[in-house]
């Protein structure tokens, strides 16, 4: 098949991915982001290529991603690559007994996981000076600078001729023709392609409702924050036992053991809440999250959350935080069938609507922009 044009409604990761697994196979491509500049989950997440959590399901479209992440990192130094690992402190002996599971588990090398007293956790991440029993190593686990990533996988794909990109640009409408598709755009522009595929994010009605009506998705929306400086090297990501009882990679009888012996603090249980927490490379820390699920959201960020975010990082760090000097929430897409990595579905013979990869649309959207690319034969 010679080359096609494809028109990718939705400038996130998701979208963005399929452009470069497009381009990448000699394809043309125009994007179409609504916004001046994305400005849905993909900028606003941690930039975890989360290995750790995943089922043995997923692992090996995790792995694969991870490793497209690389190859793209090496190629577009801006997204910031870095394979640092990371670090899930446990504090009792219930989560210890989780962490032991992972270790033994039949994925563990593929993974990395490594279980260390506090002496060997402080030799890979000697920022870690505060109060747990052990450490799970995850050497797979890596991170990537979510608000500039984007813009710079743009530059790297409008070097190759093949795209173009569309800020400001809200695609009103998708209609198949007999040879393929054309979108029309809220300027009164007219896209002709051979190819659509609409990436919206969790923008689930509108334009998206028009073309697949109701999808199995729905949107969880998480608080998150980030502080000045550190002011030295927090070497690998870290996460709390907390994240056991959220990872799917991580289900099991110890599990179990946790959620029933092991409260979770009220904060923490109502906001359902885990500790994860990245360096960003200017040096400042990532740190959330809650889940929320139950629509209307709220439009403000509420505090008690951020006290407990703090108290507990403070105690594996043994030190205050510097000041937090962001604060913001972000709403995702998650298939609501927990087994589907993401939701594809058929709008028209040459119209796509992909979206709903959860927590996890970071870690896995160049494995998925690659998996759409070989499953449509481009
Ligand atoms: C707070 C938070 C933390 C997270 N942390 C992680 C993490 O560390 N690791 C991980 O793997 N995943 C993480 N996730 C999940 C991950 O961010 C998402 O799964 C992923 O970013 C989804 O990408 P997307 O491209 O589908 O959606 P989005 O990034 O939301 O992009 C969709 C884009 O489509 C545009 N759009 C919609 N409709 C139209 C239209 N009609 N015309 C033009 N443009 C349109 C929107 O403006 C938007 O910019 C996190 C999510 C959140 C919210």
């Amino acid at each position: 098949m010679g080359p096609m044009r494809l028109v990718i409604i939705g400038g996130g990761i998701l979208g963005t991915a399929h452009a470069l697994a497009a381009v990448r196979r000699g394809h043309e491509v125009v994007q179409l982001e609504r916004e001046t500049e994305a400005r849905g989950a993909t900028v606003r997440n941690f930039g975890l290529v989360w290995v750790s959590g995943r089922t043995t399901a997923e692992l090996a479209l995790t792995l694969r991603s991870r490793e497209l992440w690389e190859e793209i990192g090496g190629k577009v130094p801006g997204v910031g690559f870095r394979p640092a690992g990371s670090m899930t402190l446990v504090r009792t002996p219930v989560e210890l007994a989780v962490a032991e599971a992972a270790t033994a588990g039949p994925s563990a090398e593929a993974r990395g996981f490594e279980l260390l007293d506090p002496e060997r956790v402080r030799a890979i991440n000697p920022a870690l000076r505060g109060k747990f029993l052990a450490g799970l190593h995850c050497s797979t686990d890596a991170a990537v600078e979510s608000r500039q990533a984007l813009p710079a996988l743009r530059a790297y794909l409008a070097a190759t001729g093949r795209y173009t990109f569309h800020a400001g640009t809200e695609a009103r409408s998708v209609e198949d023709t007999a040879a393929g598709a054309v979108v029309r755009d809220d300027h009164g522009r007219r896209f002709d392609a051979d190819l659509v595929l609409a990436c919206p994010g969790a923008a689930h009605g509108g334009l998206t409702r028009e073309l697949v009506d109701d999808l199995p998705v729905r949107r969880v929306r998480l608080q998150m924050m980030q502080t000045a400086p550190l002011g030295e090297p927090l070497t690998t990501a870290i996460a709390d036992g907390d994240s056991f009882r959220y990872y799917p990679g991580f289900a099991g009888e110890q599990v179990d053991a946790l959620n029933r012996e092991q409260s979770q603090s009220a904060t923490a249980a109502e906001h359902k809440m885990q500790l994860l927490c990245v360096q960003r490379l200017h040096g400042g820390l990532t740190i959330g999250d809650t889940h929320e699920y139950d629509e209307p959201f709220a439009f403000d960020v509420d505090e008690a959350p951020y006290e407990h975010l703090t108290a507990v990082t403070e105690e594996l760090l043994g030190r205050p935080l510097p000041q937090v000097v962001r604060r913001w929430a972000g709403v995702y897409s998650q298939s609501v069938d927990p087994t589907a990595l993401v939701t594809r579905a058929k709008a028209g013979e040459h119209t796509w609507v992909v979206t709903g990869p959860g927590g996890r649309g970071m870690t896995l959207g160049p494995a998925l922009g690659e998996q759409t690319a070989d499953l449509l034969n481009l």
